[in-house]
């Protein structure tokens, strides 16, 4: 069963006052606390277990190796992946795209090629595809949205027609909320045989991921945002795309034979972790991943949905409120704006009565200039926080909001 106060005492992190009021944490999307268990692995890792990984032949290196690829396993069998080699650790979503779209990219996109995205993505799945196209004077094409935060499913089969290389998009919008038809999506795109990566950096913590009922060719995620350390992440690739791909880094580890001459490469998922791994936050992943399977996840999920409820009927009464992003299937966040008043001063007048919430951008620049607002106030759930903490929060707005008229 979910027991709210006994997994609130596990983030000792939340007890703090911040100004003399009690902090209510609404950052989850930009990164979740930890709990102790996961705090307590990275400690213990460093107090019993330390050490580089995959070439000692001495008992403390082969304990890490065992302890680094059992955390791989983990992961793997988290997501429903078929096997524990096509989980790649990184540091998270942003590296894993980056490695994507220069190693995937070179693999698959040439002169004048594209990339589909759509119109709501954080800059880290979209960028490092535009830096890519830009090298083989290829372009992103973008997939688009309406008023609500919808994705246009007809404008998208449209798309496809154009045959892009690879299609990128997020599972769940940071900035809207949006749970966009990924399983669709993926659907549409294999017809025409066009593989897809699933950015899943505020899906994973949230809602059961299963890669294979997905179909998706790659699904990437953040540890940070899932309740473990930061420095830590990866992502899910289909083997036969894993073995095609050239590696992204070079160095140690990642290779099987070296001279002068020439270098052959390791296996995967080998081949595409150069370099000493963070292996303490791998252990800190895993702890997360145990953490958050401890719990019933469906009674997690009704929870989050109950606050993201009854945060938007508190602050639907607020005159002048205008919320960015409706769409029907939403999760994890309200993004608003208030008329005539900017997001950065509601931000800092509500941090100031203890409620952290982001305001900006978000990362999504392309999403704010197609609403044309300068940013949103941004409140993200998480399982820790409480109904008292979404009443607090819709009154700071209230009061911020008289002030500020
Ligand atoms: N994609 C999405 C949808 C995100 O929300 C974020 C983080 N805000 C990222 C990518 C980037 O994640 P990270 O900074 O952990 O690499």
């Amino acid at each position: 069963m979910f027991n709210l106060d006994s997994v609130r005492s596990q983030f000792p992190i939340l007890q703090q006052q911040v100004y003399g009021k009690p902090l209510v944490y609404f950052d989850n999307a930009a990164t979740t606390q930890k709990p102790l268990c996961v705090i307590e692995r990275e400690r213990d890792y460093y107090l019993n277990e330390n050490c580089n990984i995959h070439r000692g032949v001495h008992y403390l290196s082969q304990m890490a190796t065992e302890a680094y690829e059992h955390a791989r396993r983990t992961v793997a069998a988290f997501i429903n992946a078929e096997k524990a080699q096509e989980i790649v650790f990184t540091r998270g979503t942003t590296e894993s795209l980056n490695l994507l779209a220069t190693s995937l990219g070179q693999m698959l996109v040439n002169e004048g090629d594209t990339v589909a995205v759509t119109a709501m993505e954080h800059h880290s799945n979209m960028v490092p595809w535009q830096q890519m196209l830009k090298l083989k004077n290829g372009r992103l094409l973008v997939i688009p949205m309406d008023e609500n935060g919808i994705i246009d499913i007809e404008a998208y089969g449209k798309i496809l027609e154009q045959k892009p290389k690879i299609v990128s998009i997020a599972h769940i919008s940071n900035t809207l909320g949006t749970i966009n038809p990924v399983k669709k999506m993926v659907e549409m795109a294999h017809q025409l045989d066009i593989p897809v990566v699933i950015d899943g950096a505020q899906s994973i913590a949230h809602h059961k991921i299963d890669v294979q009922s997905l179909d998706c060719d790659f699904f990437v995620f953040s540890g940070h945002k899932m309740y473990a350390p930061m420095g830590i992440g990866g992502f899910y690739g289909k083997m036969k795309w894993l073995e095609a791909m050239p590696p992204y880094q070079f160095g140690g580890e990642m290779v099987d034979r070296v001279s002068f001459e020439q270098t052959t490469f390791n296996k995967v998922p080998f081949k595409f972790e150069a370099g000493t791994p963070n292996v303490g936050a791998a252990l800190g992943l895993e702890a997360a991943v145990l953490f958050i399977q401890s719990l019933d996840r469906e009674a997690v999920e009704a929870h989050e949905r109950m606050l993201l409820d009854k945060a938007r009927e508190g602050l639907e009464q607020i005159s002048g409120i205008r919320f960015i992003g409706n769409a029907p299937e939403r999760s994890g966040l309200v993004s608003f704006i208030i008329s005539g008043i900017h997001p950065y001063d509601m931000g800092t007048i509500i941090d100031k009565m203890g409620i952290a919430v982001r305001t900006g951008h978000h990362c999504a620049e392309p999403v704010m200039t197609f609403f044309g607002i300068p940013g949103t106030v941004r409140a993200s759930f998480a399982m820790y926080n409480t109904l008292e903490e979404v009443e607090s929060f819709v009154k700071a707005v209230e009061k911020a909001a008289a002030m500020l008229r």
